[in-house]
């Protein structure tokens, strides 16, 4: 059995490498890697990024062999695990995925509705062809990919590439567990028992346990969220910063989890519960996208830029991505075959039994050194049935969309969305998503 991995980031460029380099390095105790290579089509801005982590790796771990490329070869060879968070079309892109159906009056998200239809169809070529790689290069290596659209990527692996080993996992369950715990008074969210379902951002949590003594604190989370949605003490107290457009989406949770007071829900789902008020609350000059690349994208690059003037990150202000630590759970799992459960994206394969067997779900698993083992999960209510299988159609006919190089079946996953009012709406959105990322999709007639 190996003891150090070799790993590659995908994306080397993106805002989030160096806090997952921090993270890295601050698991090094369970997960020893001996090499760390950064992977991006984008040199120079990959380059900004490496060259502060190369002096940050320097300083604190110099016996990891580290190096930069946008060579597939030289950056899928000898490699264990390819850590993938890519993002086809950068903010630029994302920013015309908000902007686009807000035009139209419907939701603009980088993940839901019309903006993740776009975004997914531009990140299923990207992700295909880094399997291809890592498949060629590094034929035992799994790749653990969070790139999003998670759950249109993961359809789209599942459809094109279903022997491949691949996870598709996604951090937001995460998050909010976190939150409940701060809001609980729990240090950490490994501390609870949960049975979630449901697709990726798009999902509730049934059952909410203390690990240890089995108490169900379903009842103190509603209690709380009743009145709160997610915003924790610490920010409702003004003590902790929230980006508004994140608090706004947590104090949300009030009126999602109103409609079934029997779970717990993802954030997400105000997007298809909610596109009315969503779209009334957003701003259609300033997406999130403008948000980002004024906020995170900006500060990280131009901290990288005094890493490297100053030839130190002894005094860096990049913090660790504790809450990314999932993705060495997940690592971690697989080469020591730890048996961690997690929540992954997964074919369900009968683990919901009244909903479709080759949905993508999301839902607990068992990770061992084989690959995730769903948990069953049985029956699920009608509403949310109802829900998932109406989505679930629309990510379906997305992946058909570019597998099929069809205008017509885009067409229909745009209808079907819950987002969108009719299909003439939606056909004026096609025609303005399909000018925007003509130099990114497989050609559609
Ligand atoms: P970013 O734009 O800062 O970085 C993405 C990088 O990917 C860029 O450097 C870009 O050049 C590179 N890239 C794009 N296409 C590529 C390709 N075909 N091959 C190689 N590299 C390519 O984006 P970000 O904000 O850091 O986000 C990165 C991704 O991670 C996004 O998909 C985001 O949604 C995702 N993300 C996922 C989770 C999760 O848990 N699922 C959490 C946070 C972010």
């Amino acid at each position: 059995m190996k003891t150090e991995f070799s790993v590659v980031i995908a994306g080397g460029g993106s805002t989030f490498t160096p806090g997952i380099v921090m993270m890295l390095l601050e698991n090094q105790d369970r997960f020893p890697i001996r090499k760390l290579k950064f992977y991006d089509n984008f040199a120079q801005r990959q380059e900004t990024i490496a060259e502060a982590c190369k002096i940050l790796l320097k300083e604190r771990a110099p016996h990891i062999e580290f190096s930069y490329t946008t060579d597939p070869e030289e950056a899928f060879t000898d490699i264990d695990f390819c850590m993938a968070h890519i993002r086809a079309g950068l903010y630029a892109m994302r920013e015309q995925d908000e902007k686009i159906p807000l035009r139209h009056g419907c939701v603009g998200q980088e993940t839901c509705g019309a903006g993740g239809m776009a975004y997914g169809l531009r990140s299923i070529p990207a992700v295909i062809e880094m399997i291809d790689y890592m498949e060629k290069y590094s034929p035992n290596a799994w790749m653990l990919n969070y790139s999003n659209p998670a759950a249109i990527v993961a359809e789209a692996c599942r459809v094109m590439r279903p022997n491949s080993k691949v996870l598709n996992i996604c951090d937001m369950p995460i998050g909010i567990e976190t939150r409940i715990a701060e809001i609980l008074g729990y240090e950490d969210r490994k501390q609870f028992d949960i049975m979630y379902y449901g697709l990726n951002h798009f999902g509730w949590w049934k059952e909410f346990k203390d690990a240890k003594t089995g108490e169900d604190l379903m009842p103190r989370i509603k209690e709380y969220i009743k009145d709160n949605g997610y915003l924790p003490p610490s920010v409702l107290s003004g003590a902790q910063h929230t980006d508004e457009s994140w608090k706004e989406t947590f104090i949300k949770v009030r009126d999602v989890y109103a409609l079934d007071p029997e779970t717990i829900p993802n954030t997400y789902l105000k997007y298809y519960m909610y596109p009315d008020y969503v779209v009334e609350h957003s701003n259609k000059e300033f997406t999130r996208a403008n948000e980002v690349m004024e906020g995170r994208e900006a500060e990280v690059f131009t901290e990288c830029h005094r890493i490297i003037a100053n030839g130190t990150a002894s005094d860096t202000t990049i913090e660790v991505e504790e809450h990314a630590s999932y993705i060495v759970d997940l690592a971690t799992a697989i080469a020591f075959n730890t048996k961690e459960r997690m929540l992954l994206i997964v074919p369900n394969n009968g683990a919901i039994s009244n909903f479709d067997p080759t949905a993508m779900v999301e839902i607990p698993c068992i990770v061992d050194n084989t690959g995730a083992k769903p948990l069953q999960i049985g029956e699920i209510p009608e509403f949310q049935k109802g829900m998932m299988s109406q989505q679930v159609s629309v990510e379906k006919l997305v992946v058909k969309a570019h597998v099929e190089g069809s205008k017509q079946r885009l067409w229909q996953a745009l209808t079907l969305s819950a987002t969108i009012p009719s299909a003439s709406v939606a056909k004026d959105i096609l025609e303005d998503l399909l000018e925007a990322n003509k130099d990114f999709w497989v050609e559609m007639k």
